[in-house]
C-alpha cells in the first residue's frame, strides 16, 4: 500500500487521534509509531509538495539521485536508531570524505596528519606531528579553540594556519559572522584530528539508504492509519485561542475545524511562524543551491570539497559518491548560504544559536509550554541543530511519552 494522501478540504478532523505537523524525520517517526504502536489514526500536515523534510531527494532531468535541501549522510552510533531505519530501507556502505579546496590543492578535512604533510611539508609535518602527539596523544581530536590556546610557538602555528586556511572565511561565508561571534558547539564542529584517519564522521554506522531517502520515507508512512496532507501550512488550519488579549498570552487551546483538538498534536515547525512572528522572525540562516550536470562518470576526488579560501560558496557536493549511482554523467551542487528574510521564499536551514535567540525562543516555547497535548519537536521547533539520528531518537522518545500517556 502506498503513502494515503488527502485532500485537506475533504478530511473529517474527527477520524484522527493525532496531527502531525511536518513529515521530516521528528513528524514521520513519531506518526509511525503512534499509528502502529498505540493503533491511532494520524494525521500529517506538511506545506511543501512532498514528505520527508530536509531529507527529501529525487532525480534531476540528467537521470542523477540529487538532494534538494543540502546533502544528507546518515551516521550514527545508536544501534536502535539504525535497526529502526533498517526497517523501512537497506542501506549502501558509505563513508563520508571531505577535502578543502586551498588555493587548487586539495586538504583532508578534518586537519589531520596528511593535511599537516600537504601543507607544511613532510619534514616539518614530522616535527609538528611529534608536538601534537606529545601535547594532547595519539589519536585525539582537538578543536581549533583548544589549539589556539596552548603556549607554545609551533602548535600556534598549526592553529594559525587551520584557523586562516581551513576556518575563517569558510565560517564567515556560512555564518554572515566571525568564528569569534559564532557559538563554541559549532567551532567545535570543526577539530584538528591527530590520526590518518580522514573520514568525516567515525560513528560506527553509517550508509546510505540503498534507493535514496525519499522512497525510505514512503516506506515509513505506508500504513494504514496515517493520511497526509501536502500543500498546507499549520498556521493557515490551527485556530489559536489565547488565555487573554495580552502579547504573551498563552495558548488556551487549539482548534481544527471549528473544535478544540484533545490528541497529541506534535509540532515540527518553526514555533515563530505558527504564532505569526508576533514577537519578531527567529533568526536563521539559510541556504541557496545551485546545480550542474556534466558528461563524464565523476568530476570531484570525492563527495564533498569545501572552499575554504576562495568563491562565494562555501562546498560542492557530487552525489554519485555517496549514493553509489552508476552512469556516464554526473550533477554536482554548489551551496551558497543566505540571510534568511521571508519565509515563503526561503527554508530556515540553520538556527543561529546564541543567547539573546535562545531566549528569544523561549518567550514562543512559554506560550504553549502548558499545554499538555502539544509536543514541539526537531530542528525547527526546538531550535537546535540535530543530526538526522538524533531526531530519530529523540522522536521515537516522544512516541513512547505519547502512548504513555494515553
Ligand atoms: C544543509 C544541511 C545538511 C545536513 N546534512 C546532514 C547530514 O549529512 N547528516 C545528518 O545526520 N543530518 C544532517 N542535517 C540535519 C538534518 O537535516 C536534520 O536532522 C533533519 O532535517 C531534522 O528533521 P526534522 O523533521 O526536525 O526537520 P525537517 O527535515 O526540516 O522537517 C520539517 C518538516 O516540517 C514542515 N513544516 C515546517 N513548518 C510547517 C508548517 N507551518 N506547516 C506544515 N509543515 C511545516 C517542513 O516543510 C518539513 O517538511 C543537515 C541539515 C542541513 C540544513
Amino acid at each position: 500500500m502506498p503513502v494515503q494522501y488527502r485532500d485537506y478540504r475533504h478530511i473529517a478532523i474527527g477520524d484522527y487521534q493525532a496531527v502531525v505537523v511536518g513529515s521530516g524525520f521528528a513528524g514521520s517517526v513519531v506518526a509511525r509509531q503512534l499509528a502502529e504502536q498505540g493503533g491511532m489514526r494520524v494525521l500529517i500536515i506538511e506545506k511543501r509538495p512532498h514528505i520527508g523534510g530536509n531529507m527529501y531527494d529525487e532525480v534531476d532531468e540528467a537521470g542523477i539521485l540529487v538532494h534538494r535541501y543540502g546533502p544528507h549522510i546518515f551516521h550514527t552510533n545508536n544501534r536502535e536508531v539504525f535497526e529502526y531505519l533498517l526497517r523501512f530501507s537497506e542501506f549502501i556502505p558509505y563513508q563520508h570524505r571531505v577535502l578543502a579546496n586551498w588555493y587548487g590543492t586539495y586538504l583532508p578535512v578534518p586537519f589531520n596528519k596528511t593535511s599537516l604533510e600537504i601543507a607544511f611539508g613532510m619534514k616539518r609535518a614530522l616535527t609538528l606531528n611529534d608536538k601534537l602527539v606529545d601535547a594532547f596523544g595519539e589519536g585525539r581530536k582537538v578543536t581549533i579553540n583548544e589549539l589556539r590556546s596552548q603556549n607554545d610557538s609551533e602548535l600556534s602555528e598549526i592553529a594559525d594556519f587551520v584557523y586562516r586556511n581551513v576556518f575563517l572565511y569558510y565560517t564567515q561565508k556560512q555564518w554572515g559572522l566571525t568564528p569569534d561571534e559564532v557559538d563554541p558547539s559549532v567551532t567545535a564542529r570543526v577539530p584538528v584530528s591527530i590520526s590518518r584517519d580522514d573520514r568525516y564522521f567515525q560513528d560506527a554506522y553509517q550508509g546510505m539508504p540503498k534507493d535514496g531517502y525519499t522512497a525510505l520515507f514512503e516506506n515509513l508512512l505506508d500504513h494504514e492509519n496515517i493520511d497526509v496532507c501536502l500543500n498546507i501550512e499549520a498556521e493557515s488550519v490551527f485556530d489559536l485561542e489565547f488565555e487573554s488579549m495580552a502579547e504573551d498570552a498563552k495558548i488556551s487551546s487549539i482548534k481544527l475545524h471549528d473544535m478544540p483538538f484533545e490528541g497529541p498534536l506534535v509540532y515540527t515547525g518553526p514555533l515563530d511562524e505558527l504564532f505569526l512572528s508576533r514577537f519578531g522572525r527567529l533568526p536563521y540562516r539559510s541556504l541557496d543551491f545551485v546545480y550542474e550536470t556534466f558528461d563524464a562518470e565523476r568530476v570531484l576526488p570525492c563527495g564533498t570539497v569545501n572552499y575554504t579560501v576562495t568563491e562565494d560558496f562555501t562546498r560542492i557536493t557530487e552525489f554519485k559518491h555517496m549514493t553509489g549511482q552508476k552512469c556516464a554523467n554526473t550533477t554536482i551542487m554548489k551551496e551558497y548560504p543566505r540571510e534568511y528574510n521571508d519565509p515563503k521564499t526561503q527554508i530556515p536551514y540553520y538556527a543561529i544559536i546564541n543567547d539573546e535567540n535562545n531566549a528569544h525562543y523561549e518567550r514562543y516555547r512559554a506560550l504553549t509550554s502548558h499545554l499538555p497535548n502539544f509536543y514541539p519537536i526537531g530542528r525547527l521547533a526546538e531550535y537546535r541543530y540535530y543530526n538526522m539520528d538524533t531526531i530519530i531518537e529523540l522522536a521515537l522518545a516522544t512516541a513512547r511519552a505519547i502512548l504513555d500517556r494515553q
